[in-house]
């Protein structure tokens, strides 16, 4: 049951209302996560819609989309790039685009993330604020890989932009599902700059984005001789779950075969 729609003035007020009731409030952008049949009840929806945090902006660091920011308005905006839009596409509802945003897209982190494996492929860093111990707002901004490998840290903290670094960076992302509406198998993000510095984040039904870090690893040390070595080897580092989607073997080939032909495309091996 909902009981109470708290409508944050600023930043401060919005992490102060959370914090008041840690376990029984949450913050409310979209709602398409939070109004999901058999979502979790809260009493109290701290709406972050005044807050001023859906613009996209060219910072020193690169281009900064505000937490707000729906995936429609990304898909729409020319200071993005086109892969980073392909990612908000993989949505094909124009309805919940039009809703739906990237700050709630991250922090939800669910198995059939539009955006997530893309995030970590493009080195996107976050921007995230919390109150420290005398009460101020306290901003911090990490890469993304910190914040996948500690968002349980970060509960309650209030997610206020990406920045997609300015760094020339390939980025292609796939998706395979049985119909555009339907959740996806899995979806798999390649991301290089200079045929180095390489991030493939995966996830599929059931796990939640994961990084090949070892693969990335070799990548960069450029010791994969042949495409099938790589092929093998993804498939040994690779961590699914079977489900009604698919078997475990299905999924690890689905991933380790898309990434060959990513790369192979993309002239890296
Ligand atoms: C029919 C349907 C199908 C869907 N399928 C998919 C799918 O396949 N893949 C997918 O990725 N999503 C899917 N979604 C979920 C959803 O549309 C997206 O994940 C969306 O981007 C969530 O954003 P939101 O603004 O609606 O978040 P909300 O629903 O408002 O919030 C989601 C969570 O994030 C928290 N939150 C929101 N903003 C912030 C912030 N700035 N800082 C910290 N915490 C925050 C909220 O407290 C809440 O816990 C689906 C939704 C529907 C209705």
């Amino acid at each position: 049951m909902r009981e109470n729609l708290y409508i944050a003035k600023n930043i401060e007020d919005a992490l102060r209302q959370r914090l008041e009731n840690p376990k029984e409030s949450k913050f409310l952008a979209g709602g398409t996560n939070i109004f999901r049949l058999n979502s979790n009840p809260f009493k109290t929806l701290v709406s972050l819609q005044d807050l001023k945090l859906n613009t996209i902006k060219k910072s020193k660091d690169g281009i900064k989309i505000g937490a707000m920011t729906t995936l429609q308005e990304i898909v729409d905006n020319s200071l993005v790039p086109d892969y980073f839009k392909e990612a908000c596409r993989l949505c094909k509802s124009k309805t919940l685009r039009n809703m739906a945003t990237v700050g709630g897209n991250l922090n939800s982190n669910i198995d059939t993330s539009y955006l997530v494996p893309t995030l970590y492929a493009s080195k996107v860093r976050v921007e995230i604020a919390e109150l420290d111990s005398e009460n101020k707002v306290n901003i911090e901004n990490l890469p993304i890989r910190e914040y996948l490998e500690n968002q349980s840290r970060f509960k309650g903290n209030l997610i206020l932009s990406i920045i997609i670094p300015k760094d020339k960076r390939v980025v292609v992302t796939k998706t395979y599902r049985r119909s555009s509406q339907a959740p996806s198998v899995v979806t798999v993000s390649c991301g290089f700059s200079k045929n180095s510095s390489f991030r493939i984040g995966y996830s599929s039904s059931s796990t939640v984005c994961q990084r090949l870090e070892q693969v990335e690893k070799k990548l960069d040390e450029k010791s994969y001789k042949t495409i099938d070595d790589l092929y093998k080897d993804i498939k040994k580092q690779v961590k699914v779950k079977e489900d009604y989607l698919g078997s475990k073997n299905y999924k690890k080939h689905l991933i380790a075969i898309t990434v060959c032909n990513l790369l192979e495309k993309e002239g890296v091996l």
